[in-house]
């Protein structure tokens, strides 16, 4: 063993010479890509498990699961939605009622597989009866989607409706004006768009389908998925 440890010193401090020859004098040691990827998702787990145990809102008193999201966390493109709902609360993940299988639908209309996308919300527990999160709820909350975010680095967000939209660009104005054009935040680009439960509770409206296909294929075209 010692020997062994002997030898590979000696390879070492050899391969140091001939850089120094070459006039190398400084070495960046990083650790390999696979333990920074590992340190990553150790990091989402424990934020995961964090915003499982979170009481810091009235929220923690009705909801079933905090539901803090799930996709991947390298994604280039993230979902952002208000709240979980009710089989959302139940399940413990992110848009998996009507609305989230016609996010599932539209994500895969653009070329994606939902797991290769990261989908959360700005409030990570259910509000009662499926109101929007008070200000309150989405001040304490907003630490999570905050780090989620910086952890991520997402070339583009789409915005769900009023709620997500209204709290990365700090506007009062409402989707039917906000939709369809990119905004930044961070050096991120915005894409909002009208939340799916809105087309689901607009069923024959084709237009508002349309619409949003329309603001997809302009993030399509950003992420090279044309
Ligand atoms: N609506 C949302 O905004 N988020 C969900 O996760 C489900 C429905």
């Amino acid at each position: 063993m010692k020997e062994k440890v002997n030898q590979i010193c000696d390879e070492i401090k050899e391969n140091l010479y001939y850089f120094q020859d070459l006039g190398i004098e400084d070495f960046v040691i990083e650790p390999p890509n696979s333990s920074r990827e590992f340190s990553k998702e150790k990091i989402f787990s424990s934020l995961a498990q964090e915003i499982k145990q979170c009481r810091d809102c009235p929220l923690a008193e009705s909801r079933k699961n905090a539901v803090p999201g799930e996709g991947n966390i390298n994604a280039d493109l993230m979902f952002v939605g208000e709240g979980p709902g009710r089989e959302e609360d139940i399940q413990g993940r992110p848009f998996v009622g009507k609305a989230g299988q016609l996010l599932t639908r539209i994500i895969k209309a653009m070329k994606f597989e939902r797991e290769n996308v990261y989908i959360t919300n700005v409030v990570k527990c259910r509000p009662p009866e499926n109101r929007n999160p008070k200000n309150n709820e989405i001040e304490k909350c907003k630490k999570y989607l905050f780090k989620q975010i910086e952890l991520i680095s997402p070339k583009v967000i789409v915005t769900l409706g009023n709620v997500p939209t209204q709290f990365f660009l700090n506007k009062k104005e409402g989707i039917t004006s906000l939709r369809g054009k990119f905004y930044s935040y961070k050096n991120i680009r915005i894409m909002p768009t009208f939340h799916p439960s809105y087309l689901v509770r607009n069923e024959e409206d084709k237009g508002l389908k349309r619409l949003v296909w329309e603001d997809m294929q302009k993030v399509m075209a950003v992420l090279g998925k044309k």
